[in-house]
């Protein structure tokens, strides 16, 4: 079978290895796949792995071969869960799967899913419905993490949320939102984005330096309930305090590595505010994100911005990195 590899840091390519064998494992037929800024981050060496290594996190695909659990049928459409956990572990066992010290990424500390097969442990596997197209399925993966963070700062009809950072997660964390009723605030520099994120659900939509003013006239001056950062820069952690108001909560789904100073830490005293910092996503979190595609809740189709094929992994990881982009998919069939 086809599987893209990264062969040292920089180099991928689709090479011929055997297919997997069947055993206690699943073996699916890969439909959809998905790439992301942790693809990009992989390649280039910033996050190190041991090569050759099989890429990919985010894909689903159909039962070739069922596993020894019988949980899943021949033909049985489903997602993979690409985070790894023990089930026995301290955390696993408080709730916290997603946090497991013995587990690991797919394409990351095991091999991936960017191949025409993949083995996996029916524990790792959710069933989704065959009426979801492959479009709309391709953002579940992304999606799950989405659910995994909103569910860290409960917000009710009417409160305000502002999502700085409108790429694929902050689209779909503001349709998250605005399905739970708030009145939610898109900001970003980019104003197609600006536009997307109107036109599904977003009650306005901010450059950076009208953030304040904006949210200020929708919170009556109170700044914002709840605050949701999804770019990973210091300014943008900054500015998601500023705009945060009194007993808010602020929630960083933006990742850096960096440390340092730079935040308003006195802000954080002064409004009393909560921090969380979500990581992943639990299989209820997956279940739910399934529900909430296959139920048209939440539309990832217009986030869809190009389609590969698995021969083409080079060209997807290059449109990933485009500005101009949203989530890119390689399709399978
Ligand atoms: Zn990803
Ligand atoms: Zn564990």
């Amino acid at each position: 079978m086809r599987a893209a590899q990264l062969i040292e840091p920089g180099i991928v390519e689709v090479l011929d290895i055997p297919t997997p064998e069947s055993g206690d494992a699943a073996v699916i037929r890969m439909e959809t796949l998905g790439l992301c800024g942790t693809d990009l981050s992989i390649v280039a060496g910033k996050v190190p792995v041991e090569m050759p290594r099989v890429m990919g996190h985010e894909g689903l695909g159909t039962i070739e071969v069922a596993g020894s659990s019988g949980a899943f049928g021949v033909g049985q459409r489903v997602l993979i869960n690409p985070g790894l956990f023990c089930e026995v572990c301290e955390l696993c066992r408080r709730g916290y799967p997603n946090l497991c010290p013995n587990g690991g990424l797919l394409g990351r500390e095991i091999d991936g899913l960017f191949a025409d097969y993949a083995s996996m442990d029916e524990r790792q596997l959710l069933a989704v419905p065959d009426h979801v197209t492959a479009d709309a399925a391709g953002v579940i993966q992304v999606l799950g993490t989405c659910v995994h963070a909103v569910s860290k700062a409960p917000v009710s009809p009417g409160e305000t949320a502002v999502v700085l950072g409108l790429g694929v997660s902050g689209q779909l964390i503001a349709q998250l939102l605005a399905a739970k009723g708030a009145q939610v605030i898109g900001v970003t520099r980019s104003e197609w984005k600006r536009e997307l994120a109107l036109q599904h659900g977003a009650t306005a939509a901010a450059a950076p330096e009208e953030a304040a003013r904006v949210v200020a006239e929708l919170s009556e001056g109170r700044g914002s309930d709840v605050v949701f950062e999804a770019v990973g820069t210091v300014q943008t952690f900054s500015q998601a305090i500023e705009l945060a108001g009194s007993a808010a909560i602020v929630v960083f789904f933006g990742t850096t590595t960096g440390i340092g100073d730079g935040l308003p830490y006195y802000q954080l005293y002064y409004k009393e505010l909560t921090l969380r910092n979500p990581r992943g996503a639990t299989m209820a979190d997956y279940e739910q994100a399934i529900a909430l595609v296959a139920s048209g809740v939440i539309n990832g189709v217009p986030l869809i911005s190009s389609r590969f094929g698995l021969d083409e992994v080079n060209h997807a990881l290059a449109a990933t990195q485009a500005p101009s982009t949203l989530k890119v998919l390689m399709e399978l069939n």
